[in-house]
């Protein structure tokens, strides 16, 4: 009989970084290892398994979240030998796509934090890192690269501490860095790996080197007090002196409850683009990331009142799942990305989605592999999957049984900062382009489609330049569609927002100190402002609209 459960056994990740800290490299390394791909694609050649987007391969970033599942046996820890599946959900690191991120963290169940050991943090990943701690996402570091002139183990940390507010605790020292980089010191044994330098293999345990012995001695007691703040029978060993009876199992598990508790963020290196370090990688994202069944219940209402409803992750819970990403694939059509909280859905099986208030038969279910699908009859608690013919869904709607409804907190997108106008070259351009915009709003709830009264153009509102260039690139490939486009400009709600924010803040200072709207954020519907809504974020409230001012 096995130790753990099903569900104990699952991990929903996703992996965060600044772009080019090497989180694709890392990526195609993990399902690589994991046995789900066989070749390793380059990066600049365009051929990761994880881009499935032709815009993807061209700029080399990543865009969607895409969810992809693989199977990890850990080799050493308290699940040491038990299979273990990850969900990764894929994070983009370009700023004009922390949308994407914001949808991930809300699914996931704990994150994998990519560094450039040679940068330290950097500014995306200092943005992703925030979102993160509004999500309450627990997280282990990973420091990519070391394997880079200029990579510094310590400066990271000392970045990490600094820049993040976190509470870093490395279980790994790095042995030499750049091109010496040669193996890792396993802070929890005590013992050294050297890297294979053809396949960054690790060998079997060694001896610390002498001249690190010092040092890594330091970082385990370090370690230990990280470990002691958490776990009281490792305090009581730890004060009175006992350190040799404190076992790498005790630390393990401290190291896990520190981590779901969001106290400490273990750390971990390597060089992904070498193989380096990743297994250990593997391992660390089993023993200290969190597995469905540690996190509270999910909460939602009940449809039409306010009563409060919880769902364990339990199958024997009644299914409540959140949509959370829709894509359009040529050769099956529209593509559901859910993720399961309580409860089993099965192929055939009749669901509510309660925010659309209908009924939908659910089609085919599946899981998405690197480089295959793999279509199940059943999805459970706990799981991430894909599936097809879901026709009324939009983007963060709940399904759930028909005799249990429940609304769970839908997903929140921010209003556009930047807008383009598009022309289509001739008459079907403009139908297909009408149809492809149609297409990609729904997938993208980021992206804002409309028309503008006065002058009949079509305007798209974005994140971000590169978000809407994509989409005009996505017209075209996807849709054969030739459009001219004008120049972007920030978009009118985006005018109106900072306006508001000015002169209301203005009104609120005159009120005395403590009293300034930091955030104001609008809500409610188009067409030109007739009908928003404006929210005071600092202090609650809606503004009054005679501070909201007229729009030419
Ligand atoms: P992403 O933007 O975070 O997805 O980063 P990529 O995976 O695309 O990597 C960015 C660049 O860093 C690519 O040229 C990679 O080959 C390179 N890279 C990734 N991992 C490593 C590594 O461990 N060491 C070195 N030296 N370069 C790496």
């Amino acid at each position: 009989m096995s130790r753990t459960t099903r569900i104990e056994r699952y991990r929903n990740i996703g992996i965060m970084a600044h772009i080019d800290a090497g989180k694709t490299t890392l990526t195609e390394r993990i399902l690589y290892f994991t046995g789900r791909i066989h070749a390793m694609g380059e990066v600049h050649t365009g051929s990761t398994e994880m881009d499935w987007m032709v815009q993807e391969k061209l700029r080399g970033i990543t865009i969607t979240s895409a969810a992809t599942t693989a199977t990890w046996k850990p080799m050493r820890g308290p699940f040491a030998g038990l299979s273990h599946r990850i969900n990764i959900l894929d994070t983009p690191g370009h700023v004009d796509f922390t949308i994407e991120v914001e949808r991930s963290l809300r699914v996931l169940d704990g994150a994998v934090a990519v560094f450039d050991a040679s940068q330290g943090v950097e500014p995306q990943s200092e943005t992703v890192w925030h979102q993160a701690d509004r999500h309450g996402v627990p997280r282990i570091a990973f420091l990519n690269k070391m394997d880079k002139v200029g990579a510094d183990f310590a400066m990271c940390l000392h970045s990490i501490r600094q820049r993040l507010d976190a509470n870093p605790v490395p279980v790994q020292l790095p042995i030499g860095a750049g091109p010496e980089f040669r193996g890792l010191i396993d802070l929890l044994r005590m013992r050294a790996f050297f890297f294979d330098e053809e396949t960054g293999e690790s060998s079997e345990p060694r001896e610390i080197p002498e001249p690190l012995r010092v040092e890594a001695e330091a970082l385990r007691l370090r370690l230990i007090e990280a470990c002691a703040e958490v776990e009281s029978t490792l305090l009581q060993k730890y004060v009175e002196g006992r350190l040799e009876d404190i076992t790498e199992e005790e630390l393990e598990l401290a190291l896990r409850t520190g981590t779901l508790q969001r106290q400490l963020v273990p750390v971990l290196c390597g060089a992904a683009f070498k193989n380096k370090g990743v297994r250990m990688l593997l391992d660390g994202i089993i023993n200290y990331l969190p597995a469905p069944s540690d996190l509270p219940a999910v909460e939602g209402v009940k449809p039409g009142t306010q009563e409060h409803v919880t769902r364990a992750s339990r199958d024997e819970e009644p299914l409540c799942a959140l949509v959370f990403k829709l894509m359009h694939d040529k050769a099956v059509g529209s593509i559901v990305f859910l993720r399961v909280y309580s409860g089993t859905l099965r192929t055939g099986m009749t669901v509510l989605n309660t925010r659309q208030q209908r009924r939908e038969r659910v089609g085919r279910l599946m899981f998405m592999h690197a480089n295959k699908r793999e279509e199940v009859d059943e999805v459970h608690a706990g799981d991430i999957c894909a599936a097809l013919n879901l026709r009324g869904v939009r983007t963060g709607d709940t399904l759930c049984a028909l005799e249990d409804p429940v609304v769970l907190e839908t997903l929140h997108f921010p209003e556009p900062v930047i807008q383009l106008a598009v022309e289509a070259r001739s008459r079907t351009d403009q139908q297909k382009m009408e149809e492809g915009l149609t297409r990609l709003a729904a997938e993208d709830p980021s992206l804002r489609v409309e028309v503008d009264p006065e002058t009949g153009q079509q305007l798209l509102s974005g994140m971000g330049e590169l978000h809407l260039e994509i989409v005009v690139d996505r017209l075209r490939t996807e849709y054969g569609v030739e459009a001219s486009v004008g120049q972007p400009k920030v978009a009118w709600r985006e005018t109106l927002r900072q306006r508001v924010r000015q002169e209301y803040s203005h009104i609120r200072q005159t009120g005395g100190p403590g009293q300034y709207a930091q955030v104001v954020m609008e809500v409610g519907p188009a067409p030109r402002g007739s009908g928003l809504v404006f929210v005071d974020e600092t202090q609650g409230g809606v503004i009054p609209k005679e501070f909201i001012p007229a729009i030419e």
